[in-house]
C-alpha cells in the first residue's frame, strides 16, 4: 500500500455494499468520506470494523481535516463513535435532525443495557451542518462542493471534488427515481456537475439487475399510485417500511384515502413532521401535511402527543397529531405504518400486538426483498413479523434507494469521465458486464481495496 502520493483510496466498500470509508489525500492532509459499519449479513466482508478503524487511523503523519458523511444510513455512519473527537464531522442539517431522532430511542436502550459509553447523541451533536450546497470549500487544497441528491435517506449528498487540476464526482448513494430525483436529477448534473475527469460511483443495482427486472414499481410516483389502489381495496392496511425512507413514507401517507385513518407511532410521527417542515417549501405536492396523522400512544395515554408539541402544520398554528383510538380506527379502516419491534425497552407502536386485534390485515411489504425468508440477507425480525400471514395477505411494494443501470449510464453520458471507479456494489468487476456500459468499458477502473488511485500534482 502506498501512502506517499496524492489521490483517492477506498478503505472499504469496493466489492461490498456498505461499510464505506473513502479517503481523499493531498500532501499530508486528507478528507474522509463516510465512516460506515458493515451491513448485517455482509458475506466475506473486505475488512472487519476493528481492522478498518486501526488501518484508517494508524498513520500519524496524515492530518484528517474532516469526515464528510453522505447520508445517515448506518453503512455510511455506523462507526462515527470511533472517530477521534478533534476531527470535524459534517452532515446535512436535516439529516442531523433525523439522526438525533433515531438515536434517542437507541441510546435509551443502550443505557438500559449498561452500554452508556456507546450512546450516539453526543457524537451527533458534534456534527457540523454542511456549508451551502453547490458552493466549494477549500480544505488545504482539496476543494469540495456538496450537492443534495436523491436517495432513500432524506438530505443525502454527493460531492464534486477539485484537486491538483482534476475534477472528481463522488456520488455516494443516489438515485434518479425518487421525489427529488425525478424532478431534478438531470438539471443537477447539467448545471452543477458537467464534465468530470474521474467518476466514483455507487453501483448497487448493477448486482441487482435481475431482481429489479421483475419489480413493476419503478419510481416513488408509481409506488404512491399503486398504494392508493391497494388502500382503497382493503380496510386494514399495515405497511412495513423503513421509518426514514421518507419519500415512500410520504407516498403512503398521501395515498391514504380520506375515509381511512393514517396511523404511525410517535417516533415515525416526529420523523415525518421533521421532513415535511424541512422540505414542503421545495416539494409542496409531495412533502405536505395532508389528512390527519393519528399517533399510537402507549396505553392510549395522550402524553405522547404532548411530547410532540414542537411540531405544527407548516404555515399554521394548528397541531398535526391526534391520538389513534383502536375502537375508532378498527371500525373505520386505516393505513398503519409499522416496523418489527427490535427494542424491548422502547414503547414503539407494539405493532405485533396491535395486529392481533385486527380481523383481516393486508400487509404491504415495502423494504428490500433480500430481508424476506430465504432472501440474500434474511432478517429474523422481519420473518417473525410476517409469520402466520398467508402469501395472499402480503403484497410487496417497494422501490430501490439506488440508481438503476439506465441512470448510471445517463450519469456517465452527462459527465463524460475519463476514469470510472465503481464502488458500493457486490462486484466492481461486474461493472464491465452490462451491455449499456459498453462505450465506457475501457474507462472503468476496478481498484483493489486500500489502493491509491493517484492524482498527481503538477499535471494541471
Ligand atoms: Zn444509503
Amino acid at each position: 500500500m502506498r501512502y506517499d502520493m496524492d489521490g483517492i483510496r477506498i478503505y472499504r466498500g469496493i466489492n461490498q455494499i456498505g461499510g464505506i470509508v473513502t479517503e481523499i489525500k493531498k500532501g499530508d492532509h486528507r478528507v474522509l468520506i463516510d465512516f460506515g459499519a458493515n451491513l448485517p449479513g455482509t458475506e466475506n466482508a473486505e475488512l472487519d470494523d476493528d481492522e478498518l478503524v486501526k488501518e484508517v487511523f494508524s498513520r500519524q503523519e496524515v492530518k484528517t481535516d474532516a469526515v464528510l458523511f453522505t447520508h445517515y444510513h448506518g453503512d455510511h455512519t455506523g462507526l462515527k463513535n470511533r472517530i477521534p473527537e478533534d476531527i470535524p464531522m459534517y452532515i446535512g442539517r436535516i439529516a442531523k435532525d433525523i439522526m438525533k431522532i433515531i438515536a434517542k430511542d437507541a441510546d435509551y436502550v443502550k443505557i438500559k443495557n449498561g452500554q452508556a459509553d456507546k450512546i450516539e447523541t453526543p457524537v451527533i451533536d458534534r456534527m457540523i451542518p454542511y456549508w451551502r450546497a453547490g458552493e466549494f470549500k477549500d480544505l488545504n487544497g482539496i476543494r469540495i462542493m456538496p450537492l443534495i441528491c436523491d436517495h432513500s435517506a432524506l438530505d443525502a449528498y454527493m460531492f464534486v471534488i477539485e484537486m491538483n487540476g482534476e475534477r472528481i464526482l463522488y456520488t455516494g448513494d443516489f438515485r434518479a427515481h425518487g421525489i427529488p430525483g425525478e424532478k431534478n436529477f438531470e438539471k443537477l448534473v447539467r448545471e452543477k456537475i458537467g464534465k468530470v475527469d474521474i467518476l466514483i460511483t455507487e453501483g448497487t443495482m448493477v448486482s441487482r439487475v435481475k431482481e429489479e427486472a421483475v419489480n413493476p414499481i419503478r419510481t416513488e410516483k408509481d409506488l404512491k399510485e399503486k398504494a392508493a389502489e391497494i388502500f382503497s381495496r382493503h380496510k386494514e392496511n399495515v405497511v412495513l417500511v423503513s421509518s426514514t425512507n421518507i419519500d415512500s413514507v410520504m407516498g403512503f401517507y398521501l395515498a391514504t384515502p380520506r375515509d381511512k385513518a393514517f396511523i404511525v407511532d410517535p417516533y415515525q410521527a416526529r420523523v415525518m413532521m421533521t421532513a415535511i417542515e424541512a422540505k414542503h417549501k421545495y416539494f409542496p405536492d409531495d412533502y405536505r401535511y395532508g389528512n390527519e396523522i393519528y399517533v399510537l400512544c402507549p396505553n392510549e395515554n395522550d402524553y405522547c402527543i404532548k411530547d410532540l408539541k414542537e411540531h405544527m402544520i407548516p404555515g399554521t398554528q394548528r397541531k398535526p397529531f391526534h391520538m389513534a383510538r383502536p375502537d375508532i380506527y378498527l371500525d373505520k379502516g386505516f393505513v398503519m405504518l409499522a416496523r418489527p419491534n427490535r427494542n424491548p425497552y422502547v414503547s414503539t407502536g407494539k405493532f405485533e400486538e396491535r395486529l392481533m386485534a385486527m380481523k383481516d390485515p393486508h400487509i404491504i411489504y415495502s423494504m428490500w426483498t433480500g430481508y424476506l425468508k430465504g432472501g440474500k440477507a434474511e432478517d429474523p425480525s422481519v420473518v417473525e413479523f410476517l409469520k402466520g400471514y398467508k402469501p395472499e395477505n402480503i403484497e410487496v411494494l417497494h422501490t430501490s434507494g439506488h440508481a438503476y443501470v439506465e441512470d448510471l449510464k445517463k450519469l456517465m453520458d452527462m459527465t463524460c469521465p475519463d476514469i470510472i471507479v465503481p464502488m458500493h456494489t457486490e462486484s466492481a468487476a461486474a461493472f464491465k458486464e452490462p451491455e449499456l456500459f459498453a462505450d465506457y468499458s475501457d474507462k472503468i477502473v476496478t481498484l483493489e481495496r486500500g489502493d491509491m488511485l493517484g492524482i498527481c500534482s503538477g499535471l494541471s
